[in-house]
């Protein structure tokens, strides 16, 4: 972050014209919402023929009703043949079930409190239990931790990844610490994607609890935004070759790729997890909604029919993060009053003002109509040290919309960000 090194004067006269902008700002009785990143209307109607499959069709590849209990527990191996390629698993150690990755993430946690995973002495239940914390990063992770007490370390993120200088360091002492959570390709919400090398230290690092597991919650494996299809490393054959075999849990599913309502999610990880999962998750559950796994088989074909399904969501989207760039860049860029990322694929946009006016930037949209997701939620507790970054979700609002957003946010920060050098 670069801070202006105005004369008081020319703040002055930016502060005025700020506020004359932000006055027009609210006069125009807007109503907008950025606060969550979701499909647009345009992405889940294509994904409308999900509704009429699978037809008159219930048996899968294998010849399974699949509208009856019963096997296969993994979930239908066609519809896993599919996303093993895309999540860097085996299809036989893939998992497909449910309808939310978070959801499995969070009996994952559960599972891990109450029962012994392998590679530990004890259940976590037992036991002080810390994660690393990438920052920013997902709200929904760190909500995760809150809610089963796990105490949380951030660890700030570079453009490769979290800091692995301070991961290492970390992992190596404290043997409280069982965790790092990672969304590895267009992570959530500054778009980095963790280089060859930070996935190599993940795989091999040194870790004082023998129970140590990377959530490597591949949201955004197939969501480029860029003719540059951005491959990461795969994190299960480092951490096997490292020796470290159930080092990793892989989450994914097709919330952002069919329908985020009723959709399907995905665990993959060494034989040992999977059995450990799949011994837990029997006790929850007789069996996914396996019509669902049918439909969405039949729906994306192949991996190829699942990549070129995103290439059309692509075209939905680049635009609208364009939008979102032009118009920061034509209102702030040289202000030094903000800097923002500038993703190859995924949902987000991290906005970072300067050091605390992020409250404010949200305060003052909220009051100008445009609901923002607030300032610090991407951080553990909602605490964000600098009170800088802002998460900017641009895909559910029409390109119309993020015209009027965008243009607004940017007074709101040309406000907020003058107010505090002219104070
Ligand atoms: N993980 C990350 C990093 C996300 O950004 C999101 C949604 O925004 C999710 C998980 C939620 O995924 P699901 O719909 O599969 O629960």
């Amino acid at each position: 972050m670069t801070t202006t090194s105005q004369p008081a004067a020319a703040v002055t006269a930016l502060l005025d014209q700020a506020r004359r902008d932000y006055a027009a700002l609210t006069s125009q009785g807007l109503a907008l919402d950025l606060t969550r990143g979701k499909p647009s209307l345009a992405q889940l109607d294509m994904a409308a023929e999900l509704l009429q499959l699978p037809a008159d069709r219930y048996r899968a590849a294998d010849g399974t009703d699949c509208r009856n209990y019963g096997p296969p527990k993994k979930g239908l191996r066609e519809l896993r043949e599919i996303f093993a390629p895309v999540l860097q698993v085996p299809v036989e150690q893939l998992v497909a079930v449910g309808n939310s990755s978070l959801e499995l993430m969070h009996d994952c946690l559960v599972h891990m409190l109450l029962s012994v995973v392998p590679g530990a002495e004890r259940r976590w239940a037992d036991q002080d239990v810390a994660f690393l914390a990438p920052v920013p990063g997902y709200d929904r992770h760190f909500a995760l931790c809150e809610r089963f007490g796990i105490e949380m370390i951030p660890v700030p993120m570079t453009a490769d990844g979290p800091d692995m200088d301070i991961v290492e360091d970390l992992v190596r002492s404290h043997p409280k610490i069982k965790g790092i959570w990672c969304v590895p390709k267009y992570s959530n919400p500054d778009g980095a994607c963790y280089s060859d090398e930070t996935a190599r230290r993940l795989a091999t690092m040194e870790t004082a609890a023998p129970d140590f597991r990377i959530f490597w919650d591949n949201a955004y494996p197939v969501h480029h935004l860029t003719e540059e299809e951005v491959e990461v490393a795969d994190i299960l054959t480092a951490c096997t070759e490292a020796g470290h075999p159930d080092r990793t849990f892989v989450f994914g599913s097709t919330s952002k790729i069919t329908m985020a309502g009723a959709g399907v999610a995905f665990f993959g990880s060494s034989p040992a997890n999977v059995d450990w999962w799949i011994s837990n998750a029997g006790i929850r559950s007789i069996g996914p909604d396996k019509v669902n796994q049918l439909r969405h088989a039949l729906f994306l074909g192949d991996t190829d029919g699942l990549r070129a399904h995103m290439r059309r969501h692509r075209d939905i989207l680049r635009p609208k993060f364009d939008t979102v760039r032009r118009i920061f860049a034509r209102e702030l860029e040289g202000s030094g009053l903000a800097t923002w990322s500038d993703p190859k694929g995924g949902y987000f946009i991290a906005l970072s003002v300067l050091k605390g006016c992020a409250r404010d930037v949200v305060r003052l949209a909220k009051e100008a109509g445009i609901a923002v997701t607030p300032a610090g939620a991407t951080y553990p507790y909602r605490s964000d040290p600098e009170d800088s970054v802002i998460r900017i979700g641009p895909t559910y609002p029409s390109l119309e919309e993020l015209e009027q957003i965008a243009q607004g946010l940017t007074v709101c920060v040309r406000l907020a960000g003058y107010e505090k050098l002219a104070a």
